[in-house]
């Protein structure tokens, strides 16, 4: 059923390295859920399995000068129950309770989430808009890089030959003051995909009339998820309104560039887009205290 040629277990990050390096067709197994799947449907023949689970150094979250570390193993889980995470970035909570069912919670991991490199990670839009660095290992050190670089294809992300991810990093300055929301539109509430996801993360001025700063960023939006940066830029420093809330809706149309698949039409999904970051923008705004004037 499981055909797996050699598989080995790396206790620390220079040796899963080690191990990449020296094995050229070696596959990364964390949770498994992505992994074991492929397996069974004889999409890895003859594998040669990395499993990373017991890496120490891949697990946990922690703060360091009030940056967020997330390490890659950390499970949707432990991510939604951790206290950091819940008085810091509550949105990526919320993202990551939208996953398949608890079984898949307690197992998948954010590691596995994003290196897929699946548009549909209910994880990815939300590090998009939490200006998420990515720390990727491998034999010449250590490279940082935004999400949003990370993802170069379906299914491609810019890992090269003995890497892997080992620390998701969210800067204070990217959180603080942010108030964030994500929603999944499926088809029902538990194990399914989203036909579409977005996540809106904003700060306001301070008397909360004007959007001081707006970060939008969808999945199922395109081939990769993505940030509707030109429309962020339109809309910086305008005054809150449902003028506002409408055009935002429309512009990003013009940055998203969703596909027709069994699961929905490019049409039907267009109109999510303008519909979801519209609420989602709504809510955003009223958990950082604002109102929106007519
Ligand atoms: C029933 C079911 C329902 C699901 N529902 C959802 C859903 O609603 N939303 C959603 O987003 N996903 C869903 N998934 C998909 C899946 O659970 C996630 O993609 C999961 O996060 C993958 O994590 P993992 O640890 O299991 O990854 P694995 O299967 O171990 O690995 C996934 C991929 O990432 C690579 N990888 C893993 N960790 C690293 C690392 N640190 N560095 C480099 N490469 C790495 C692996 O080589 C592989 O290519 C579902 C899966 C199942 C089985």
């Amino acid at each position: 059923m499981y055909n797996i040629k050699k598989m080995y277990n790396a206790e620390t990050i220079s040796d899963a390295v080690k191990f990449l390096t020296d094995n050229e067709d070696a596959k990364i197994i964390a949770g498994g859920s992505d992994v074991l799947i492929e397996l069974r449907h004889g999409k890895l023949p003859n594998a040669t399995l990395l499993n990373i689970r017991d890496i120490k150094e891949m697990q946990g979250i922690e703060l360091i000068n009030e940056d967020i570390i997330i390490k890659p193993l950390s499970t949707f889980t432990e991510i939604a129950e951790n206290q950091i995470i819940q008085e810091r970035i509550p949105m990526l909570a919320e993202a990551v309770n939208t996953v398949g069912g608890p079984q898949v919670r307690n197992i998948g991991t954010i590691g596995g989430n994003i290196c897929n490199g699946i548009t549909s990670a209910d994880s990815a839009s939300t590090l998009f808009t939490l200006d998420a660095e990515l720390e990727i290992t491998g034999p010449d050190g250590t490279r940082n890089i935004h999400i949003k670089d990370f993802y170069i294809w379906v299914a491609e992300v810019d890992l090269k030959q003995g890497e892997l991810l080992t620390k998701i990093i969210i800067k204070k300055e990217s959180y603080e003051n942010y108030f964030g929301h994500y929603y999944k539109y499926a088809k029902r509430n538990a194990m399914d995909i989203a036909i579409q996801g977005c996540a809106v993360n904003c700060k306001l001025s301070d008397d909360k009339t004007k959007l001081e700063n707006v970060r939008i960023g969808f999945g199922v939006g395109g081939p990769i998820p993505l940030r509707c940066f030109e429309t962020e830029n339109k809309a910086k420093g305008k005054l809150i309104n449902n003028e506002l809330i409408d055009e935002i809706g429309k512009s990003v149309l013009e940055e998203v560039n969703p596909r027709t698949s069994w699961k929905a039409t490019k049409e039907f999904r267009l109109h999510l887009a303008q519909e979801l970051s519209k609420r989602v923008l709504r809510e955003a705004i009223e958990r950082a205290g604002g109102h929106i004037n007519d």
